[in-house]
């Protein structure tokens, strides 16, 4: 007799997949481009997101869906402070988004007035590569101070984004980071990946950055109208 077994892990990544494709219908139909922000803590997504807020202020609506592992919203406050339209989710301990977290968390967002939607993360490069929220873009935010060793130690997270910014390009000088080594661990995984580097403190290579953002809120937004 062959006992039927259920794969629950794989289950539940297709019960995901679904709601991640609810939650794109419902971001195209209220033309909002959404970005999943991926890293492991302290690489600067809230940073980047402050910096972005604060740049295209005035030309691109911006929302944030931040999550953290406790009540605290600190990250969230940040943005809101830099102007964007902000809610925060409490994991409750877990250690990524999944996307139904992020259904519910875009119910509480007024989705017809943002243009670009930040998803960030819970810091962790390692489950949130294996969820998909319905974010258009998964962009991988990198920061010098880790070490080049990251795309050979987390190469399915390297693997599966569409962009990846290197943050903390100001520290080169003083961290051991060898960028040529880093580079052909993510050209291994990721040929021809988008690349951004950049520092959010001293600003240098930012504007690239904005202008991809403005660029893929524009599109967005003729494809709306
Ligand atoms: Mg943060
Ligand atoms: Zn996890």
């Amino acid at each position: 007799m062959t006992v039927k077994t259920i794969h629950v892990s794989q289950n539940a990544l297709s019960a995901n997949r679904e709601i991640a494709e609810q939650n794109r219908a419902k971001l195209d139909a209220a033309g909002v481009v959404a970005l999943n922000l991926m890293a492991s803590p302290g690489a600067g997504k809230t940073s980047l997101i402050e910096r972005t807020i604060e740049r295209l202020d005035g030309r691109v609506r911006i929302g944030m869906i931040n999550s953290d592992t406790s009540r605290a919203a600190i990250d969230a406050e940040r943005a809101e402070r830099a102007g964007a339209v902000a809610v925060h989710l409490d994991t409750v301990g877990r250690c990524h988004l999944d996307a139904g977290m992020v259904r519910d968390a875009m119910a509480c967002l007024p989705l017809r007035d943002i243009d670009l939607l930040f998803i960030e993360n819970i810091g962790n490069l390692v489950c949130p590569a294996s969820w998909r929220l319905g974010a258009h873009w998964n962009v991988l935010i990198a920061s010098t101070p880790e070490g080049d060793d990251k795309p050979y130690k987390y190469p399915k997270m390297y693997n599966g984004v569409d962009a990846l910014v290197i943050n903390k390009t100001d520290l080169l000088p003083y961290v051991s980071f060898d960028l040529d080594n880093f580079t052909r661990g993510v050209e291994g995984l990721n040929h021809g990946l988008t690349t951004f580097p950049l520092s959010c403190r001293s600003g240098e290579g930012l504007d690239q950055w904005f202008d991809w953002m403005a660029s893929i809120a524009d599109r967005k937004a003729a494809l709306a109208r």
